[in-house]
């Protein structure tokens, strides 16, 4: 009667193990699958005071938008540096398209236009994204082609799409650590 009781325990015990196990292992699966997919950039502000504030928000837009690649303030060891100053030729980016690089914001132009989206559209460059200065304000990569009147700092459905398949293989991508190209925000609308 004890041995009965004992085998029925233990087939008890087996089957509510094997769900417990099968979860487990599917949650350790998609854990590890997340943290492949996702890259950490981090930045730094510090040679930007003036405009962290309007770079942490285009870095918040950013990290909602797109999910294989998070920007992380962080003013030690970072991949990404913000500076401001004067430049007659405008804010820059130059990186190389993959996290690692300097972005410039011209007094000039921050006066002029929405601090935030030109932050996120530098951040646009140094995630991979080419300038479209045709594009509506709706596009984040139209930079100052829809004029200052255009706040929008948040990267359409297709750049973020973009993005997310730049950094599909995290910094192994190829072109990352390669040679670092400066985009200048040159359009005449800019300077006028
Ligand atoms: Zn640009």
């Amino acid at each position: 009667m004890s041995r009965k009781f004992l085998l029925s325990g233990a087939i008890a015990l087996a089957v509510a193990a094997a769900p417990l196990v099968a979860g487990t292992a599917t949650a350790a699966t998609a854990a590890a699958g997340q943290a492949a997919a996702v890259t950490t950039v981090y930045y730094s502000t510090s040679g930007a005071p003036t405009f962290r504030a309007a770079i942490n928000a285009g870095a918040a837009n950013w990290n909602r938008s797109v999910t294989n690649v998070n920007l992380v303030e962080h003013s030690s060891g970072a991949s990404l540096r913000y500076v401001e100053g004067n430049d007659p030729r405008g804010s820059y980016a130059q990186s190389d398209g993959h996290g690692t690089g300097t972005v410039f914001i011209d007094y000039a132009q921050a006066e002029k236009y929405d601090n935030t989206r030109i932050a996120a559209h530098e951040t646009g460059h140094v995630l991979g994204l080419p300038d479209h200065y045709s594009g509506p304000c709706s596009e984040l990569m139209s930079g100052g082609g829809p004029g200052p009147s255009c706040t929008n700092a948040n990267p359409n459905a297709q750049e973020r799409s973009r993005v997310n398949s730049l950094w599909a293989n995290g910094f192994r991508t190829l072109g990352a650590g390669g040679p670092q190209q400066r985009i200048y925000e040159t359009l005449p609308v800019l300077t006028h």
